[in-house]
């Protein structure tokens, strides 16, 4: 897992249950890039949890039009309401139980019996605890109308040392078993099936396997391969996955330098290489050193290379046991299916004493606190002074806590850090002492809770005064307790969430799964984790009869101030540290090299080889087929459709979706950026963030803030920009996002104009701090995401709309911001009335747009509030385009930065070669990336990922790579692309999965709000039903003949295509040297 467990969302009882960022199999590269987060709100309070990042592959460009799609639903900026109009019963539609009953005689048929059961009315669902009788291994089976059906299956798996054996043997066990005998039986499942969701994590202390399809066929399919998977791997016996996934040494010529390889060791060395893991990882481990939260189950890249595969075969036969699973169900399928299914794999076992040994020893309470240092990898360029991390790190409790009061520190934690004006956010970020906040606040999926919260960006000599700070802010507020009006937005802001229920893509089912895992695999309650209302109930009473400060305060004194199991974490920054951790590898490998005899140097290279070519050849066509697949005949024909009814209201185009939301109405309220002059580009998402914490004449940033909150269900600001088919002109705007129950559409609409009307940007003190936040905000993503940094910086060389996004979230972006810092301080006016002159710009019904969904009894009663706020927005007679025309300097380009792991892109435009769109281009650029990037950049190669991306609206197709460590080699295997698809055979059982599976991502299951947004971004797009039809039938009809015509179109980014990666200097200089001045080099750390 990824210890760093500070990434996450703040609101984490809302969106996600589940705030530890697990190792992933495979990363969804998704809101990750830049051009996704010209769809999302740039100014999120903290990065993306890679699980809730969207299903979809990477980039909204990716997406064909039918889909455009939910990876472009933002997530809020908070969820907020009353909670007086909202009872829990207005929600709840009633569900038969009748269908969802197993018999008893049908689960003793099956050898299981029934432990418990009951309705869960939080979830309408009926669930039962199932036990099979001859392992023990319990079963979840949740039954309700969600045709999104999920499964997962999870084992304990708590490591004793940091050589990752549970995260490799997470990946190892999806690289082929018994009843599927390829090497990647997951990869055909991406390739072709209709998954909503799949992939596998490892947390600290267990591995899940969870599965998600609305197809029931493809559903049992998927269950019946990850089955297989866990329970027969093939990787047991096969010396070579545990080389490829885990580690091995490669020598390709004995007179060439041997190095360390595999996929598990480059992720984790990515991982090491960002500051906000290491602390994370630094804090968790000195907070546990007497379990195994002490070590890394994700693998430290200094110890991974210590594992045996003994060790690693041991570790499954105990662990990977039916007595230490625990399987959950979830959907609309047939619940004795389930156990049908399950019992032919249950009963092939006899119990195990795994759960025994398997079980996480509590850690003690210290009675002392510790304090600890750490370095991490920063660039000399810059000021160093300015770069340390602190952060204060404190172990809630011995044992577990029970649910009421884990809700009620949940509370506490959103009190405290949930929104901008929370006020130890608030107070930490105000005091100037830091650039962002670091901690992620109570966390509370492992067996104890703790609580973390510090700030980066910090002079040395103010580390002190940070830490006092903390101390201050906690004991004022266990002193003086929160104001009303806070208490309030807080509680509105998580009842509605949990009530919403709005995940995203990410399946409901699985969020319920996770949040009941964290229980149950302590062998505490599963149902109890599902069920809110009444310890909900129960603290509001509480809140209401004594006060919140009766409640909170006695909380904040016994779990913090009070509590000596503190650690504090301070981080420096070592400009050297990565070149001593690549120096120090180096001479291991050479001293490895030369204890090795010219004999075992040559068997060495021989074994390097003999890798080499089973990664490379393909599986034969016999075993392909043995991973079941859907036919052409169980897709449907039409793509989806979403009911869109263009009106007019005062002279405004209004969208209206009637769909179904629950009573909530998601409206989005668009402006047309085109207007803006060029140079007021980069400040648009500091405008967007300064709409919503600046304050008005009436009110202070916070009142407005906890005002939304109590009204609404959340407002976001963001801008969106991307390319149209067939024209110069980029389609630029700004959209205004809020959501509210019907009830509060009025407030919703009145808080949206005064956002946009009344708010003033006269305080520079706050917006210094949102420039300091965002510098470091894009620092991390530099780090972090530098295939999303790279794909910017392409689209910037080679159109429009690219150079927009880039100037918005970019390396430019992050040049800027540098500037910005010191424009603030020397002439506050003029940014102020540059920020005036978006506004006046922007705002003007004409260039205005609604788009709503909700029901439509709710839609029509929205109207009179739309006509009221168009009446107050002004009107100009004519909007007029500015002048855009800016692109990046053309040439190929590496940015330089601390790492030990390389980002590599290289794209071109194909509709300059004439190429004309057709829909088996997107089948394409997915089976490339599925084959030959997945085989050659990470399989082969050792990065943790490789793939390609085609934006259809501007027509550039890049490849780009992630946590590679590689260099001029990945650009070659780039480069073979067009030669691989020309050459390329393949028998239609292939072909058909390519088009199943790509018809998956465009049938990508959405929630009713992602539905009502992806049509208007269809409509801004110019993307018509016919074409979504046309494309549809187009991706159907995919031939091999098109496979081999496109290998043509895209020869076009190997001889014409701009390269620019994100690489660690020494990577660069080689490059540099093999291949005359390739790159130029830009410093960006
Ligand atoms: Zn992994």
């Amino acid at each position: 897992m990824e210890t760093a467990v500070l990434l996450r969302s703040s609101n984490k009882l809302i969106f996600n249950p589940r705030h530890y960022s697990p190792h992933n199999f495979f990363r969804l590269l998704s809101s990750s890039s830049i051009s996704s987060s010209s769809l999302t709100p740039l100014n999120p309070h903290r990065s993306i949890n890679p699980l809730t990042s969207r299903s979809l592959p990477r980039r909204r460009k990716l997406i064909p039009p039918s889909a455009t799609s939910s990876s472009s639903s933002p997530s809020f900026h908070f969820n907020k309401h009353h909670f007086s109009t909202l009872s829990p019963h207005a929600i709840a539609t009633p569900y038969s139980l009748d269908a969802s009953t197993v018999p008893d005689e049908v689960a003793a048929k099956y050898g299981f019996e029934k432990v418990s059961g009951e309705f869960i009315g939080e979830c309408k669902s009926k669930a039962v605890l199932f036990k099979h009788k001859k392992t023990g291994a319990e079963v979840m089976s949740v039954s309700n109308d969600d045709e999104n059906k999920v499964f997962g299956i999870v084992f304990r798996t708590p490591p004793k040392d940091s050589t990752g054996i549970p995260h490799i043997l997470e990946h190892s066990v999806l690289c082929g078993s018994r009843k599927y005998p390829l090497k990647e039986p997951f990869v055909e499942l991406l390739k072709g099936s209709l998954h909503t969701f799949l992939n596998a994590f490892t947390y600290p202390d267990r591995t899940c396997y969870p599965v998600a399809s609305t197809n029931t066929k493809d559903f049992y399919n998927l269950v019946d391969v990850y089955l297989d998977a866990v329970f027969f791997p093939k990787c047991v016996e096969d010396y070579q996955t545990f080389q490829q996934e885990g580690w091995h040494f490669e020598l390709n010529d004995p007179s060439e330098e041997i190095s360390y390889k595999g996929v598990v060791f480059n992720e984790m060395k990515g991982v090491y290489s960002q500051p906000d893991n290491i602390l994370g990882r630094a804090a968790q481990q000195a907070l546990f050193p007497d379990n195994t939260y002490g070590v890394d189950s994700g693998g430290d890249p200094k110890v991974i290379p210590k594992l045996t595969f003994e060790q690693f075969k041991e570790f499954h036969g105990k662990y990977y046991h039916p007595s230490n699973a625990r399987i959950w169900f979830y959907g609309d399928d047939d619940p004795s299916e389930r156990l049908r299914i399950l019992s032919e794999y249950l009963d092939m076992f006899d119990a195990s004493s795994a759960p025994n040994e398997s079980r996480v020893e509590q850690q003690k309470l210290f009675s002392e606190p510790v304090r600890i240092i750490e370095k991490y990898p920063a660039g000399d360029g810059g000021d160093l002074k300015k770069k340390h991390m602190i952060c204060l790190n404190w172990l809630l409790a011995d044992k577990p806590l029970d649910l009421e009061t884990e809700l009620t520190l949940g509370f506490l934690d959103h009190l405290m850090l949930g929104t901008p004006a929370s006020p130890l956010r608030k107070i930490l970020l105000e005091s100037g002492l830091g650039d962002a906040i670091v901690g992620g606040g109570i966390e509370d999926e492992l067996l104890q809770p703790q609580f973390s919260i510090g700030l980066k960006g910090v002079f040395e000599e103010d580390i002190q005064k940070v830490e006092e700070l903390v101390m201050s802010t906690l004991k004022k507020l266990k002193e003086e307790g929160f104001e009303t009006e806070a208490v309030e937005a807080s509680m509105n802001t998580i009842e509605f969430s949990l009530r919403e229920n709005n995940t995203g893509s990410f399946p409901r089912g699985l969020s319920l799964m996770l949040r009941s895992i964290s229980k149950w695999i302590y062998d505490m309650n599963p149902f109890e984790p599902l069920k809110y209302e009444k310890p909900l109930m129960a603290l509001k009473a509480r809140i209401a009869e004594e006060g919140s400060k009766a409640v909170f305060s006695p909380l904040i004194e016994k779990f913090i101030l009070n509590n000596p199991h503190c650690v504090t974490v301070e981080m420096q920054p070592d400009p050297e540290k990565a070149s001593h951790d690549e120096a120090a590898e180096r001479e291991i490998l050479e001293k490895v090299k030369a204890s090795m005899t010219e004999e075992d140097l040559a068997e060495l290279a021989r074994a390097t080889q003999e890798l080499r070519l089973k990664q490379e050849t393909p599986d034969p066509p016999e075993a392909l087929r043995s991973v079941p697949s859907l036919i052409l005949r169980d897709i449907p024909k039409e793509p989806i459709h979403v009911p869109t009814e263009v009106g007019d209201i005062n002279g405004v185009k209004v969208l209206k979706h009637d769909l179904f939301t629950n009573d909530v109405l998601y409206a989005e309220i668009v402006f047309n950026m085109r207007s803006l002059k060029q140079e007021l580009l980069p400040l648009v998402p500091l405008f967007c963030q300064s709409l919503l914490e600046m304050g008005t004449k009436d009110l202070t940033f916070v009142q407005l803030n906890q005002l939304i909150g109590r009204k609404t269900g959340g407002i976001s600001v963001y801008p969106f920009t991307s390319s149209v088919r067939g024209r110069e002109d980029p389609c630029s705007h700004i959209v205004v996002r809020g959501k509210a129950m019907a009830g509060r559409v009025e407030d919703l609409f009145n808080l949206v104009n005064c956002v946009l009307q009344e708010v003033r940007f006269t305080d520079q003190q706050r917006f210094k701090q949102f420039v300091s936040q965002s510098k470091a905000r894009m620092e991390n993503r530099l780090r972090g995401s530098g295939h999303g940094i790279a794909a910017a910086r392409m689209d910037a060389k080679l159109n429009v709309a690219g150079w927009i996004s880039e100037q918005m979230g970019g390396v430019s972006y992050l040049e800027f911001l540098k500037a910005l810092e010191k424009r603030v301080d020397q002439d506050w006016a003029g940014v102020s009335s540059s920020l005036e002159e978006i506004r006046i710009s922007l705002l003007s019904k004409n260039g205005c747009l609604i788009n709503m969904t909700a029901d439509g009894k709710n839609l029509t009663n929205s109207e009179k509030y739309v006509s009221k706020f168009l009446d107050l927005l002004p009107s100009k007679s004519s909007v007029e385009a500015a002048a855009w025309n800016a692109q990046l300097s053309p040439g190929n380009e590496a940015i330089v930065i601390p790492t030990q792991v390389n980002y590599v892109g290289k794209a071109a435009n194909i509709y300059d070669t004439g190429y004309k769109l057709h829909g088996s281009a997107y089948v394409i650029s997915k089976y490339i990336s599925n084959t030959w990037l997945w085989d050659r950049v990470r399989v082969s190669g050792g990065a943790y990922g490789g793939f390609c991306d085609f934006d259809t609206h501007s027509g550039v197709f890049s490849f780009l790579s992630y946590r590679d460590p590689n260099l001029l080699k990945t650009l070659d295997v780039y480069d073979g692309s067009g030669a691989f698809l020309r050459e390329l055979e393949m028998d239609n059982d292939t072909l058909t999965k390519a088009i199943i599976g790509t018809i998956g991502d465009v049938d990508s299951y959405q929630l009713a709000d992602a539905k009502g947004y992806s049509s208007l971004l269809r409509y801004l797009l110019g993307i018509t039903e016919e074409e979504r039809q046309k494309r549809r039938e187009e991706i159907l009809s995919t031939s091999l003949k098109d496979f081999k015509e496109f290998g043509e179109v895209i020869e076009a980014v190997k001889d014409k295509g701009v390269s620019v990666v994100v690489a660690s200097p020494e990577d660069v200089d080689a490059a540099n040297k093999e291949r005359s001045n390739y790159f130029d080099v830009k410093k960006a750390l």
